[in-house]
Order: C-alpha cells, then sequence, then structure tokens
C-alpha cells in the first residue's frame, strides 16, 4: 500500500493552488452574491481544470479522479461558499458519463464545449414529489420517429441558468415505460428549450438551483444517453463518482478552516495565556485534524476506486458523502466558538461556507440517509 502522491499529482495541486490564488481569491467573496464570473470559468478550462477527467480527444486534460479530488479541494479551499467546486463537480461527473456511454455523435457535439468552458452540464433527476427515491420520478418522455417529448418537471436542480444563458444543459431523467427503475431513460436536453425558474436559496448563491419546466419539450433521439431504459444506472454511475468530488470539495474547505481556526488560536489571548494554551481548545482542534485526516483517506480511497473501475465504488464514495460534509458542519462550528463574536459576523465569512456545507448536508448529489442506505445494503446484502 502507497499513500504518497505522484509527482503529476502534486504539480496539479501546487499548479491549480497557484491559478487560484491568482484568479479566484480576489473574487471569490463576491461570488455569493454576483455568481462565478463567466471570465473564470474560461480561464479555468484554459487552464485545464474544467471536466478534466475528460480524454484529450476531446481535449480534456485526461486526469484521473483522484487529481480531479485534488482540483475539487483547492478550489473549496478559496471559494468557500461552495459554488465554485459544485459547477466543477457537476462539469466534471457528467461530462464523464456522456464519455463513457454517449454516441460518438452526442460525445463530439458537446464534450469539445465543454472542456473549454462553452457549455456546462448538469444532472435533473430531482423533482418536486422527492429526489431520494429516483425510481419514482414522473417525468415522462414519449419516442415518436426520430425525436422525443418530454412532460414533467425537475426542481433544485443546479446550473439552470448558467446553462440557458451561456450554453449546455443536463442529463434529465424521464419514464420511457411502466417498469420502475429498468424504464428510465436518460437524455441530454439544452436548458434554452425549458422554462427555468430560480429558486432562492440559503446558500451557495453563486451558482442558481433551479425548477425546469417540460412542456411539450422536444429533443432530437439521439440526444439519448447510451440506451434507452438504461438512465437509472447511468445516473447511479454519474452519482458515485460526484460524490468524490463532493467530499473532497467538504475536506477543502474543511481544511482551510481549520488552519484559519488554529492560526487564530496561536495568537489570540485571554487570561494572560495563548487560546491554544487552554487543553479544552488545543485538544478539540488534535481531534478534529485527525477526523479531517480520516475523511481526506476515505475520500481518496473512493477516487482510487473509481480510477481503478473497482465494484466498490458506490460504497466508499457514498461513505465520503456521509462524513466530509457532516465534519465540515463541525470545523465550521468549532472555530466559530473560537474566534468568538468575530465568527458571527460576515467578515469572518464562516457564515457563508455553514450556509455552503448544508446544501450537501440536506440533499445535494444525494441525501445522508440514502448514504446510509447503501453503506447498509452492502453490510447487510
Ligand atoms: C442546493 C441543492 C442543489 C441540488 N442540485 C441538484 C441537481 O443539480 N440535480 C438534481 O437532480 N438534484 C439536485 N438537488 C436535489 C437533491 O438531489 C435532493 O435534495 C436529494 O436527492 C434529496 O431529495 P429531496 O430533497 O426531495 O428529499 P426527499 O427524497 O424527500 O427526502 C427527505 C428526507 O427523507 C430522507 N429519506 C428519504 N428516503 C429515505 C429512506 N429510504 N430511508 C431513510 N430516510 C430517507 C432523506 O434522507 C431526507 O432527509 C439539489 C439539492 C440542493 C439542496
Amino acid at each position: 500500500m502507497d499513500f504518497s502522491f505522484t509527482d503529476d499529482d502534486i504539480y496539479i495541486r501546487s499548479n491549480t493552488a497557484e491559478f487560484l490564488k491568482r484568479e479566484l481569491e480576489p473574487i471569490s467573496r463576491k461570488i455569493d452574491e454576483s455568481g462565478i464570473p463567466r471570465d473564470f470559468i474560461l480561464k479555468a478550462a484554459s487552464q485545464g481544470i474544467i471536466a478534466p477527467v475528460i480524454s484529450s480527444k476531446y481535449n480534456g486534460s485526461n486526469l484521473t479522479f483522484l487529481q480531479s479530488a485534488i482540483i475539487a479541494e483547492e478550489i473549496s479551499k478559496v471559494d468557500i461558499s461552495m459554488a465554485t467546486s459544485v459547477y466543477f463537480l457537476l462539469d466534471n461527473a457528467w461530462p464523464y458519463i456522456i464519455e463513457k456511454y454517449g454516441s460518438e455523435q452526442i460525445k463530439n457535439e458537446l464534450l469539445y464545449d465543454v472542456t473549454s468552458g462553452k457549455k456546462f452540464i448538469g444532472i435533473a433527476s430531482t423533482e418536486p414529489s422527492g429526489g431520494s427515491d429516483v425510481a419514482g420520478i414522473r417525468t415522462n418522455g414519449i419516442i415518436e420517429n426520430d425525436h422525443i417529448v418530454i412532460n414533467g418537471q425537475k426542481m433544485y436542480i443546479s446550473g439552470g441558468i448558467e446553462a440557458a444563458k451561456y450554453g449546455g444543459g443536463h442529463l434529465t431523467l424521464f419514464k420511457t415505460g411502466n417498469n420502475g427503475h429498468r424504464s428510465i431513460t436518460m437524455a441530454y436536453v439544452p436548458a434554452n428549450l425549458l422554462k427555468i425558474e430560480r429558486l432562492d436559496n440559503m446558500g451557495r448563491m453563486g451558482i442558481s438551483t433551479c425548477t425546469m419546466y417540460y412542456e411539450n419539450t422536444e429533443i432530437p433521439e439521439d440526444y439519448i444517453i447510451g440506451e434507452k431504459d438504461m438512465g437509472f444506472y447511468y445516473s447511479m454511475d454519474g452519482f458515485n463518482h460526484a460524490r468524490i468530488s463532493v467530499a473532497a470539495a467538504c475536506n477543502g474547505l474543511s481544511e482551510r478552516i481549520l488552519d484559519l481556526g488554529i492560526d487564530y488560536i496561536k495568537n489570540r489571548s485571554a487570561f494572560g495565556k495563548k487560546l491554544m494554551d487552554f487543553q479544552a481548545i488545543s485538544f478539540e482542534a488534535a481531534e478534529l485534524k485527525t477526523e479531517l485526516e480520516m475523511t481526506k483517506l476515505l475520500t481518496y480511497k473512493a477516487a482510487y476506486l473509481a480510477d481503478k473501475k473497482s465494484d466498490e465504488l458506490p460504497v466508499y464514495s457514498a461513505m465520503a458523502k456521509l462524513k466530509a460534509p457532516q465534519l465540515s458542519l463541525k470545523i465550521l462550528k468549532s472555530v466559530m466558538m473560537w474566534y468568538g463574536a468575530y465568527g458571527y459576523t460576515k467578515d469572518a465569512g464562516l457564515e457563508r461556507a455553514t450556509r455552503g456545507i448544508y446544501s450537501y448536508l440536506v440533499g445535494a448529489e444525494g441525501a445522508l440517509n440514502i448514504m446510509k442506505l447503501i453503506i447498509s445494503r452492502r453490510i447487510f446484502g
């Protein structure tokens, strides 16, 4: 067993960190109010960190999932609102599904534009009636001659406004029969064909979360990803890969916040001592540092399993997604206590990060109980 990163991994981390310090750090505070600047996405694409797992055939960087996890970590160390890392992870995992299962025609139509930052690709699975029970979706698609007519509604979908404005769309799940999860089809639906409304979220506002209406929406049959009726399986594959970046992004945020907190307690004094000299505080820091190492190792293992194409990936990516956001919240709370009143100000940034992290606790990329369901099924069969 070798825990070391390769020279390439180390280079990708330092090069990405340097790029983000230069291009993202100066604008990161404003992202929550005014969105991720288009210009930044285009620069990130030239840097090779948009959809980096896509192969060089489509001008991608051909990186591993471990390397894309490293990038996700670095992004959320800088944009602690989580918006940029959400954009990154969706636009990595779902183009990967296109490359893995899509026809040559759809790959040619979309993937060059994704790696150049021109088009965004997300996932549209959740509906007003629920998100966890993917097999229970109600949106339906009728295949007629060489096109599909889709009717229904998706809700809480990330990136709808950005895709409609700049280009791209969502891998959309719809029913194509009455055989439960065995009759769900996945197809690319360009966002500009839809009526889209933005939801007013509590956090990570730099990327939109939307309701999307499909009202006799027509797309070419060629936009089906892979085979008809196989969409449920493709979506599970996508979520298993997306969850690695979710966990990595949470770990990046945790590391940044914990480092800031540790710096603070090294310097702040009370009762004639530094805060770090109170064991109640230094032991808490020791616990958090250890737990962070645990979630990072778990996440790297999930990424390693993705790169090995192991069938253990679903359970490990669920474990990483279960633990990483909970630890982020715990670290945010501890650091807020260490900061005292300063922690309660917007200037400290902890509230922005807390609002962002909650998206992963309530549901994005799968609710926590669903992660437990995946893990317990593996334990108990
Ligand atoms: C900011 C944000 C962005 C999102 N972006 C997207 C996106 O881009 N695309 C997309 O498709 N979806 C997106 N979602 C939706 C997300 O996938 C869902 O929130 C998630 O799947 C849970 O679905 P739900 O919210 O409908 O909750 P429900 O499925 O209604 O679940 C409600 C609660 O019940 C629990 N529960 C459900 N079933 C079980 C069970 N069997 N056992 C125990 N407990 C259970 C859940 O854990 C949860 O706590 C986003 C959500 C958020 C918050």
